[in-house]
């Protein structure tokens, strides 16, 4: 039954009108949208130009839904970068399937509180039952409890969190109740992402606390370093982080011995894998991951290879209680810490929260294990070819072995070898790149070398893309050499 709208007494009263339409024009604009997503450049040239239709003061009396989606529509589509298609290699980027697209849209649909089982006993099952789903699929004890945030850098908080609390309470301190007074040690390689670092910030640990043992200048751990370091603490807890892929050239620590260290030497071993855990999703891969279960933390990031729409990630940890005695506040009108339905809000920094199970659950439900181990076995094929042709090329120079889905290269002519001169012609070479549209990806200083370092975890990428983003380069590293660079 349907109910008759709120009177529209007030002027600009919000109604129900323009609700068929603008659904129906969003549906068609993204038929038509994903139709030619293959085609679209992948960055848009002077995005201020086009930017600026949407200036102006707030409106006084506003345009109506459809007038305004219109308008997104219209203005917003032609300047959006083309983050979903083929050839978006920066930062790592994933796609969107179609399930998880359209769990993403139902997830507005009927925008649930995802806090705890009282606002939404849906929300609250189906990100149990992808957190165990995900705890399989990662090869994680299914003993361990997991909940889904925003992405990577909220994972390592959460996990990091628990880690302090576990420190604390090794130490009779209850950091969740009587605040950071003293601070842990913390320990890592040079991998160590700048999620972690902010993570470190925010937890009140900070960023120069953090004592790094890099075994060369790529960044690996140092093993024996960290086991000295551990040593002299003599027995007292610490925080061990180890990195699985790192996004320069998907480097990773020695998991298993980092784990066996923290075992010996009461360390908390948490694991970045934000997209390197998806390793253990391919079994010619899952050594690179292989120990994970002797961490007791571990966070993982569903937008980037997985595919899911930004934000989700997830956290994951052997023992649940660590996050509720970080994070959980008991108050009269919530539900009581021993309520036993999930509820999800206890464990992490929000309360209100978006039902981020629903396309996770959805990409889980539509594509199983098989699916997750195709799209990664796919990338990483299409990035061994990447780093085949870069290693062929003359005019290219592969830096770093390849090893799963990042690869790190560079323009380097023959003859040209001046180091400050290659770093000047590769950063103009990716300048020039990102402006021609065709394709696009980052570049880092690898080694003290300034490099490409394209991802590649989207499920429609294909050979024809990895094809042309090494030609781009080649074509545009030898107009730039050839003009005297
Ligand atoms: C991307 C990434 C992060 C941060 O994840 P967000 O989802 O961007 O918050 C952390 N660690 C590693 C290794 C990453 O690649």
């Amino acid at each position: 039954m349907s109910k008759p709208n709120l009177p529209a007494r007030r002027a600009g009263a919000i109604t129900d009108e323009g609700r068929e339409q603008v659904l129906k024009l969003v549906e068609a604009a993204a038929q038509e949208h994903l139709k030619q997503i293959d085609d679209r450049r992948t960055w848009i040239a002077e995005p201020e130009r086009l930017l600026a239709r949407f200036e102006g003061a707030l409106p006084e009396a506003g345009t109506g839904a459809e007038r305004a989606i219109r308008q997104l529509i219209d203005d917003g589509l032609p300047v959006a970068t083309n983050s979903i298609g083929p050839r978006f290699f920066h930062f790592v980027v994933g796609g969107v399937t179609p399930a998880a697209l359209a769990a993403d849209w139902f997830t507005s649909l009927v925008d649930q509180m995802a806090y705890a089982w009282a606002g939404s006993p849906l929300a609250s099952r189906l990100e149990q039952i992808s957190i165990r789903w995900l705890l399989d699929l990662f090869g994680l004890p299914a003993r361990w409890g997991g909940v889904l945030t925003t992405g990577a850098t909220t994972g390592n908080m959460v996990c990091l969190a628990g880690a302090r609390q576990w420190w604390g309470e090794q130490e009779g301190i209850d950091i969740g109740e009587e605040g950071l007074v003293r601070q842990p040690p913390v320990l890592a390689g040079g991998y160590l992402h700048p999620s972690a670092y902010k993570a470190l910030a925010i937890l009140g640990v900070g960023r120069a606390r953090i004592q790094k043992l890099t075994a060369n200048d790529t960044g690996a751990t140092d093993l024996p370093a960290l086991e000295r370091a551990l040593q002299a603490l003599g027995g007292k807890p610490s925080i061990v982080i180890a990195t699985a892929g790192d996004p320069n050239a998907g480097g990773f620590d020695p998991i298993e011995p980092m784990a066996e260290l923290a075992r010996r030497y009461n360390a908390w071993l948490h694991i970045d894998g934000a997209f390197g855990m998806f390793a253990a999703c391919a079994p010619d891969l899952a050594h690179l991951v292989r120990g994970a279960d002797g961490a007791r933390s571990v966070s993982v990031d569903l937008h980037k290879w997985m595919n899911v729409p930004y934000d989700s990630g997830a956290a994951f940890i052997h023992d649940l209680r660590y996050l509720a005695r970080a994070f959980h506040h008991q108050a009269d009108y919530l539900p009581d810490a021993d309520d036993p339905h999930p509820n999800f809000g206890f464990l992490v920094p929000e309360m209100s929260r978006r039902a981020r199970a629903f396309p996770v659950w959805a990409t889980l439900q539509a594509y199983g294990r098989q699916g997750i181990r195709a799209l990664v076995e796919g990338t990483v094929a299409l990035a061994a070819r990447l780093a085949a042709q870069a290693e062929a090329a003359p005019d290219l120079e592969l830096l770093a072995p390849h090893q799963l889905n990042a690869v790190c290269f560079r323009y380097h002519p023959p003859g040209l070898d001046d180091a400050a001169r290659l770093d000047e012609l590769n950063t103009r070479i990716h300048e020039r790149v990102i402006e021609d549209g065709r394709v696009y990806f980052g570049a880092t200083r690898y080694a003290g070398r300034v490099a490409f370092r394209p991802t590649l975890v989207n499920w429609r990428t294909r050979e024809e893309d990895v094809d042309l983003l090494v030609s781009v380069i080649r074509e545009i590293g030898g107009r730039l050499h050839a003009e005297g660079l």
